[in-house]
């Protein structure tokens, strides 16, 4: 009897397609124990169809596209400043609105949990804008997405790469000439029961609920990754990248979920979407005339349908075109590359299954070795030959 689709956990990247494609509503999205969602099958209601399995994107090649690449900025700073990049989402979304369709994006609940929504106005958009890094559950989204697509209705569909790739999967080939899809240049996701069991230990610590929280605050400007928790009473716990326990283990790739350490197939040139976009890091190589440190996209234009939508928004984003790509690439690794797991990711998750998220040991876990640990790394790493001699010397072997 099955009880899940994938038969190996890493191939599943946690879309959450196969929910809405089950046909008897079997399958529903489930936690780990290290705290990313998995499709569970009800066997009571599982009619052994196999279409989950068939449908699944994962695995699936995505045909080649060769993209026109362009530095872009919205024109109104308050959304650059809203916004994680060059805020070139919002021009879109603004266009989706103006044509009476919707829009589905990540947004935090109320527990900030991070979920994929619908929006039908500017302002349900607010709470789409900004890079959230926890994995967003949009099971329900691709579902509700392709019924709208099916009434006719014009959709923007936002997310990551795989999560484009489950709508498409649901769609099959239907319905998609009002389909519009975005994504990014993806790191991966970190896992949302980490996120929960941080915000729990930031609750603890102040012994008040943390009511907002922005991963790329960008009061220090654009490029220096600023993290800001608010509290009940307005108060704040703020970080860096290198100082922010949960933003760097993030940034170290300390509790990326399996898949994304997989995936390679979402690389520039072979994604999913119409429009890639991604932080322009490396642009004081490139062009440093057009950086102001308020946020600059790269804008990646896969598809006839992303060159119109770009263009209808044309008057709200200020761009160039971008032909020096290596250094850009250089600079955002994950645009040619997959991220790798950190060696410590099993220590993490071990003590993370006992105990829950602390940011004392985190930091601890991702120093730099000290000496001790240096020794035992350089033995670890002796050719045999060497290691054989050792022990001969310390009268262990022959
Ligand atoms: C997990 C993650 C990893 C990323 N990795 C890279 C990277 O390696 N290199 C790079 O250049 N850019 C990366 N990005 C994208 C980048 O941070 C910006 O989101 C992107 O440049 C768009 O910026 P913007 O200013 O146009 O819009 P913004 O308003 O900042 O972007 C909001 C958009 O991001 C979507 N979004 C936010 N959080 C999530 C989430 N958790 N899951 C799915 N969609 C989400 C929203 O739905 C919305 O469409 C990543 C984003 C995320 C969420
Ligand atoms: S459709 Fe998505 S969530 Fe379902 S098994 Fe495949 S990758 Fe996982
Ligand atoms: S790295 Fe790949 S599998 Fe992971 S979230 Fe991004 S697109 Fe999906």
């Amino acid at each position: 009897m099955r009880t899940t689709v994938r038969a190996k956990k890493s191939e599943c990247s946690g879309c959450g397609a196969c929910v809405s494609i089950c046909p008897k509503g079997a399958i529903s999205m489930k936690p780990d124990d290290e705290g990313f969602l998995y499709p569970a099958v009800d066997g009571a209601l599982c009619v052994n169809c196999d279409l989950c399995e068939k449908r699944c994107p994962a695995g699936k090649p995505t045909p080649e596209n060769q993209p026109a690449v362009l530095g872009a900025q919205h024109r109104d700073l308050f959304v650059r400043a809203a916004s994680s990049s060059g805020g070139v989402f919002t021009a879109l979304a603004r266009s989706m609105f103006a044509k009476g369709g919707v829009v589905f994006g990540a947004a935090f609940d109320e527990n900030l949990r991070v979920e994929h929504i619908g929006a039908f106005d500017e302002s349900e958009l607010a709470a789409m804008r900004g890079s959230k890094y926890v994995q967003s559950d949009a099971a329900d989204a691709v579902g509700n997405a392709a019924q709208l697509l099916a009434r006719g209705l014009p959709v923007l569909f936002s997310g990551t790469p795989c999560q484009v790739a489950g709508l498409r999967a649901k769609l099959n080939g239907k319905n998609e000439e009002q389909l519009l899809t975005v994504d990014f240049v993806c790191h991966g996701v970190p896992s949302p029961g980490v996120f929960a069991s941080y915000l729990k230990e930031l609750e603890a610590q102040r012994g008040q609920r943390v009511v907002a929280y922005r991963f790329r605050d960008k009061r220090r400007g654009w490029k220096d990754f600023y993290a800001v928790a608010t509290f009940e009473d307005g108060s704040e716990h703020t970080g860096s990248q290198i100082d922010e326990p949960f933003l760097y283990g993030f940034l170290q790739n300390l509790y990326l979920r399996p898949s994304c350490v997989k995936c390679t197939e979402y690389r520039v040139g072979h994604h999913p979407s119409d429009i890639t976009i991604a932080d322009m890091w490396g642009v004081e190589r490139v062009c440093p005339e057009k950086d102001d440190d308020t946020g600059l996209s790269l804008v990646f234009i896969n598809t006839e349908k992303g060159r119109k939508a770009m263009e209808a928004c044309a008057e709200a984003i200020s761009s160039f075109p971008v032909s020096q790509l290596a250094p850009l690439y250089k600079a955002n690794g994950c645009c040619e590359k997959t991220a790798k797991a950190h060696e410590k990711r099993w220590l993490f998750f071990r003590r993370f299954k006992k105990s829950g998220f602390s940011g004392t040991y985190t930091m601890k876990l991702l120093a730099p070795p000290g000496k001790a640990e240096k020794l035992v790394r350089r033995i670890a790493h002796l050719p045999f030959g060497a290691v054989r001699r050792l022990r001969v010397l310390l009268g262990r072997g022959k």
